[in-house]
């Protein structure tokens, strides 16, 4: 016969005693260590998840066994204690216990005033969260008199039919299962799992002995930190509030004083040096031996300081930098576990730009600051168009009444996300806080109308989708248009941070980069060089897209190469300023890769334009523009399709590349370019261009007496280039893998259209992810490890790497580094990122 078990259900937290945060949660582990630093905390017992989840169905223990732990007439608060504290739980209760006899006998030991504030106090929590009678019934009168509590007793009995309850037991037993029915609720469940919670996430309950921060004496409650919680430098603040208890000092209340001495008043350091004394010194042991900046909440009962709580310090991101780094550098805990302490998504909160303070601000509304940042982009009204616009690469601010947890994709898709309702801890600001999305909630001023696609503003004025606006995630306003940004702030802790990282991590970073403006905020993040200069963008410039139109139209070579010397000292000039940023660090630069024809005008107007800078008729602009247009140009004459039929066009980049190697390497660090060649599928189309490249190399070499070196490589991003990558390697110094390409061929979903039906698919399980955001390590990763073995075959040294916007996520880090990449390349703002993730990954595989 199979034995049962029974298992105490609660455990009296000593030293030794069994407890755990898995088990009894983190509050429960976090006072059994502070027991163990010896501070003054009240006898304390801890439910474990069973135990609760047992009265959530209606299982009580025997409450008078937990009741015995504290003695002949106990006065009790119960607590939450999720296993990690920021799930959150019901909050607190305090005084169980109290009853008319207590009372009686308190207005002997306390005093009247206060016994009958306590009582009056539990009558109303009890009431309000426990019994669920209408808040507004119970109010706690402004003097705690003898006929204030004979009417809130009243109240209660009027309410519910029957008297307050006066056993300790049964007031203990509804606490518990309140609480616990509390937890296992739906909201409570979607809100934790918001915070990361799993769906089962256990409550353990801490049920701990009143220190009652109420007396004759000079008595009171208050709450210390030791560190300011936005920014992370070290400043006391906190409150202390006499004759009160829990966090009563911080709710606002008259009479709370400061901690440290202050010229705006009185403060506990001048009332209580002693004391204050005492207080810092268990906030030093906390963080020693606790190895955390830590909040603690005590209390002082005739003069005796008593720890009931301490938990770990809620923090920004920026300040959980810094307290991670402060911690490292006071030998409290070893670099490499700061660097773990901070989680790489963390950090582009960081990074975030902010509205310049001088620029001009046309406020239209104002809301919550309910997550950090600032973006600017176009109003759109559901995460489905959000998700297009990311997928064209624009900046969109998603505006909604409210979010739902099916708004998440859409929330990632956008710079910003703006409500008219919620407050601190609705959807929008959880999640926008967790991703890193600057957010403002309950604009009330707006109104939205999702079936016309408007938001209505205050003073009459209506935008449409489409509209820009800018959302200051710091102080909760909305500004109309386009905003004048500042660069985010990279302060020594950041750059400390990372170096460490740095040192921890064994894959290379490099920065996907096209403009000197990009190069520089690589350099800035310290990225190891650029691993993709998409050279197509500088054909867009104003005075150079002329041209460029030029050479489109042009019918010989004759004309087509007089175009492209004119833009020859143009790509030089690019060239050396992006060499010149990067000072030696090497730079890729990817040969011309889209159709011809995106640089032809679509509208009539720009085509009179060129008609009249190229003195032709309309009709043989339009003509042109046909001819060039294709079913599907994605898959046409684009990259290297275009390098071998129209070679003048990579012969001048290739030239503008060697010109400026020269160049720059006679002012600063010698440079060794990179040559990348896109959308190859032949081994014959990387023999042709080579040889062209070679050819320029040895005329340039000739023309101006100088030797240089280059790396010549393929970018990797059709499924038959991975397929034959041993015959294309034998060519290539390097294979850098293009997987947005990748992704798009390997798929066979068009990249610029994925967005309108990739929620569906997600949502319905088709897809665990949007390929796009998140690598496919199983389909394209497959054709990434062929891609990867099959080169290496050929040239076991041959240097891979990825660049795709996968470069930068933590997933496609651990699936290039497991494959043995040397490096990946990401947008400069997400090299930090990307850097922190590999230290993450290279420092987790120590640890196993
Ligand atoms: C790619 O295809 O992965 C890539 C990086 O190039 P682009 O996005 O310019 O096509
Ligand atoms: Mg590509």
């Amino acid at each position: 016969m199979q034995k049962i078990v029974t298992l105490k259900p609660f455990t009296l937290i000593t030293p030794t005693a069994t407890i755990s945060a898995q088990v009894h949660g983190g509050r429960a582990k976090c006072l059994q260590r502070l027991i163990r630093l010896d501070l003054p905390v009240p006898t304390t017992v801890a439910l474990s998840f069973d135990t609760v989840h047992q009265i959530a169905a209606g299982h009580m223990p025997d409450k008078d066994s937990i009741l015995s732990a504290f003695g002949d007439s106990p006065l009790l608060s119960v607590r939450p204690s999720s296993e990690d504290p920021d799930w959150g739980g019901p909050g607190a209760i305090l005084n169980i216990g109290m009853n008319s006899s207590r009372h009686a006998a308190m207005v002997d030991s306390h005093g009247e005033a206060a016994a009958t504030a306590l009582y009056l106090r539990f009558i109303q929590s009890y009431a309000v969260h426990i019994a669920r009678l209408d808040p507004d019934m119970f109010d706690l009168p402004p003097e705690p008199t003898a006929a204030a509590l004979e009417h809130a007793l009243f109240a209660y009995t009027e309410e519910t039919g029957e008297d307050f309850p006066q056993s300790p037991a049964k007031q203990l037993g509804e606490v518990l299962r309140s609480m616990a029915r509390a937890w296992e609720g739906t909201t409570a469940r979607l809100l934790r799992q918001a915070k990361g919670a799993p769906a089962d996430a256990g409550l353990g309950l801490v049920v701990q002995q009143m220190a009652l921060g109420v007396g004759q004496a000079e008595s009171g409650s208050g709450v210390i930190q030791f560190v300011d919680a936005a920014t992370g430098q070290p400043q006391i603040t906190g409150r202390y509030l006499s004759q009160s208890q829990g966090r009563d000092a911080l709710t606002g209340a008259t009479g709370a004083i400061y901690l440290t001495k202050d010229p705006r008043g009185p403060s506990l350091e001048e009332l209580s040096p002693g004391f204050f004394e005492q207080l810092k010194a268990h906030g030093e042991t906390c963080r020693r031996e606790l190895r955390e900046e830590m909040q603690i909440e005590f209390t002082k009962e005739s003069g005796v300081l008593r720890v009931i709580d301490a938990v770990r310090l809620p923090r920004s991101s920026r300040a959980a930098l810094r307290i991670a780094v402060s911690l490292a550098n006071d030998n409290i805990i070893p670099h490499e576990e700061a660097v773990l302490r901070i989680e790489p998504r963390a950090l582009s909160e960081l990074l975030h730009p902010q509205i310049d303070p001088t620029a001009a601000r046309d406020v239209i509304a104002r809301g919550i600051a309910a997550s950090p940042g600032a973006a600017t982009g176009k109003v759109v009204f559901t995460s489905a168009v959000a998700q297009a616009c990311a997928s064209r690469d624009e900046a969109c601010i998603l505006v909604r009444r409210e979010t739902a947890p099916e708004d998440i994709r859409g929330m990632h898709a956008a710079s910003g996300v703006l409500t008219e309702r919620g407050g601190q801890t609705s959807h929008a600001a959880v999640i926008a806080r967790g991703i890193g999305v600057p957010c403002v909630v309950g604009t009330n001023s707006i109104t939205i109308s999702q079936s016309k696609k408007t938001l209505k503003l205050d003073d009459g004025r209506t935008l449409n989708e489409g509209d820009l606006i800018t959302l200051d995630g710091a102080t909760g306003e909305v500004l109309a248009g386009a905003v004048e940004m500042l660069e985010p702030a990279l302060d020594e802790m950041f750059q400390t941070l990372l170096g460490w990282a740095d040192e921890a991590r064994d894959i290379g970073v490099r920065a996907n980069a096209d403009t000197p403006a990009e190069a520089r905020m690589a350099r800035n993040f310290a990225a190891e060089g650029i691993g993709l200069a998409r050279t197509e963008h500088m054909f867009y410039e104003d005075d150079r897209l002329t041209v460029m139109r030029e050479m489109i139209f042009a019918d010989s070579h004759e004309d087509r190469q007089s175009t492209l010397d004119q833009l020859l000292p143009m790509q030089r000039a690019d060239f050396v300023e992006l060499f010149e940023i990067m000072s030696g660090l090497p730079v890729c630069i990817r040969l011309f890769d889209p159709p011809l024809h995106e640089f032809l005008p679509s509208e009539r107007e720009d085509m009179r334009d060129l008609a009249e800078s190229l003195d032709l008729p309309i009709a043989a602009v339009t003509a042109r523009a046909d001819q060039l247009s294709e079913f599907n140009p994605m898959l046409g004459m684009r990259g290297v399709r275009l390098g071998i039929t129209v070679p003048e066009i990579y012969d001048m980049q290739a030239r503008a590349i060697f010109e400026a190697t020269i160049e720059a390497s006679r002012s600063g660090d010698p440079v060794v370019p990179e040559i990348m060649i896109p959308l190859v599928s032949a081994k014959r189309e990387v023999e042709i261009v080579k040889t062209r490249i070679d050819a320029v190399a040895a005329a340039v070499r000739v023309e101006t007496g100088v030797d240089f070196d280059y790396r010549l490589g393929v970018m990797v991003e059709t499924p038959r280039a991975c397929l034959r990558a041993d015959e294309i390697a034998s060519h290539s110094a390097f294979l850098s893998f293009g997987t947005n390409d990748l992704t798009q061929m390997t798929y066979g979903l068009s990249r610029d259209d994925a967005g309108r039906f990739m929620s569906e698919y997600v949502n319905q399980g088709v897809y665990r992810e949007d390929p796009f955001h998140v690598l496919d390590t199983d389909g394209v990763g497959e054709l990434l490890s062929i891609g990867a073995e099959r080169g290496r075959l050929v040239d076991p040294d041959i240097t891979l790497s990825i660049c795709g916007e996968h470069g930068g996520n933590s997933e496609s880090i651990a699936f290039c580094r497991a494959a043995g990449f040397d490096y990946v390349s990401c947008s400069p703002f997400r090299v930090p990122v990307a850097r922190l993730a590999a230290a993450h990954l290279a420092l987790k595989e120590l640890a196993e």
